[in-house]
């Protein structure tokens, strides 16, 4: 397998671009490598600029949760380009999407379109500190919220991959109301209440994706929500990873436990810009026009996205594939172990329907702490045997695999035959 051209474009690429990528972990560099660069993706594979096939597992990091270029999406987005690409004015694609979304999740009654996580993210934390008239927001260690200042203190992704402890340029004014607790530690989050009553609220991922997948402990969230309603501080769900993807009504649907905010990125867009925060009534009625909560934006509800969005959330809803991806993610974690064992690697995966990835390390992974314990290195070694083999994984140990409802079963053969010679290299 050649990267011929992949080198060429990495090398003039960064002349003009840092580290010739426009999102850090896409650097490849944990992996110990040079980032390839993609020339177009179909269903289930994504091509590189030297012809290399591979079967997709980042689906660009969650968003393409029915493979890539479906048919309706493509269509409805060419439909939507015909007529124009944004007027800063309000469309009817926007009413519609609004409710698809408020439909699917029930503690929100109005929804506000964005168009990354990130903004997703602090608009509902601003939100959650203008309801409640209190600054203090509780994170927990190795969850990601996107890249704003207050957020980035022992946050997952890029920054565990990178070993950041924070980012720097984060003046310590912007994060002295951002307090951290242990994922799965609902006394950690006590404590912070013990001695403060200046808290809005916590925000967690419902499951987490962004120290590698961690997964709630049972009713930790339901048990969570319950302390803070009596504290009078807010529960803000990110479900930019989850929502859509863990259920149609997100992981809320599925771990019984409704937000007072929720925020939502990735797949309500179908791989086009959207974010998307909403609440119920009351919460909502703070945000401006209505209330004195500043949040704007030239591109947000973007006739494009829209439509991209739309037609992914009525074609996902259509396929209801939450069935499909528990069984193929449950047949994925099975092949992971047993071929762990058979060449004595020591693995532990953990996974939540249709994520999922594996810590190389014979321990469980409850949290930020036991996450960091991976064999970074056997990660490495596994990733580039993936690539020789045809499947693509997120370039860092601590990032979600994620399924598409297009993965078929000569997909699976494939990616196991993949997964046989990357454990082998591995031991
Ligand atoms: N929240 C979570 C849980 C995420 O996983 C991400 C991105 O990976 C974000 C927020 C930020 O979203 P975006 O990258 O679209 O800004």
């Amino acid at each position: 397998m050649e990267f011929k051209k992949s080198e060429k474009l990495y090398k003039k690429g960064l002349k003009n671009l840092v580290g010739a990528v426009n999102s850090p972990v896409r650097a490849f560099s944990s992996v110990g490598g040079n980032p390839l660069f993609i020339k177009k993706a179909k269903g289930t594979k994504i091509t590189d600029v030297d012809g290399n096939k591979y079967i997709d597992l980042v689906l660009s990091y969650g968003p393409m949760i029915l493979g890539h270029r479906h048919k309706k999406v493509q269509k409805a987005v060419e439909k939507a380009l015909q007529k124009g690409y944004s007027f800063g004015a309000s469309t009817e694609n926007e009413i519609k999407l609004a409710k698809i979304v408020c439909d699917a999740f029930p503690g929100m009654d109005k929804v506000r379109f964005v168009n990354s996580g990130t903004e997703a993210v602090l608009s509902g934390i601003r939100l959650a500190r203008a309801f409640t008239g209190k600054d203090k927001i509780i994170k927990f260690a190795g969850c990601y919220h996107g890249h704003q200042d207050a957020l980035l203190v022992a946050a997952g992704s890029g920054l565990m991959t990178l070993s950041l402890p924070g980012s720097k340029g984060v003046p310590e004014g912007a994060v002295k109301n951002t307090l951290i607790s242990n994922y799965n530690d609902l006394e950690s989050v006590k404590k912070h209440f013990e001695n403060d009553d200046n808290i809005a609220g916590v925000i967690i991922e419902p499951i987490a994706g962004n120290m590698g997948v961690v997964v709630p402990e049972d009713n930790f969230l339901v048990e969570l929500k319950k302390y803070l309603e009596s504290k009078g501080a807010l529960l803000i769900v990110d479900e930019v990873m989850t929502g859509f993807r863990s259920k149609f009504g997100g992981a809320q649907e599925l771990l019984g436990v409704e937000a007072d905010i929720t925020c939502l990125g990735k797949v309500i867009g179908g791989g086009f810009p959207v974010g998307a925060y909403g609440a119920r009534e009351e919460i909502m009625q703070e945000v401006a026009p209505l209330g004195g909560m500043y949040q704007a934006g030239t591109l947000s509800g973007n006739p494009i996205a829209m439509a991209g969005g739309i037609a992914t959330l009525t074609e996902l809803k259509k396929q209801n594939p939450y069935k499909q991806f528990e069984e193929t993610g449950a047949i994925l974690e099975v092949i992971l172990l047993e071929t762990a064992k058979k060449y004595n690697v020591a693995l532990t995966v953990n996974r939540f329907g249709s994520m999922l990835n594996p810590f190389f390390v014979n321990s469980e992974v409850t949290n930020f702490v036991e996450a960091q314990l991976s064999d970074t290195k056997k990660f490495a070694v596994f990733f580039w045997e993936m690539i020789r083999n045809g499947v693509f994984l997120p370039p860092s140990q601590f990032e979600a695999w994620f399924l598409s409802s297009a993965l078929s079963d000569k997909d699976i053969k494939k990616i196991s035959k993949a997964i046989d010679a990357g454990m082998k290299k591995v031991a």
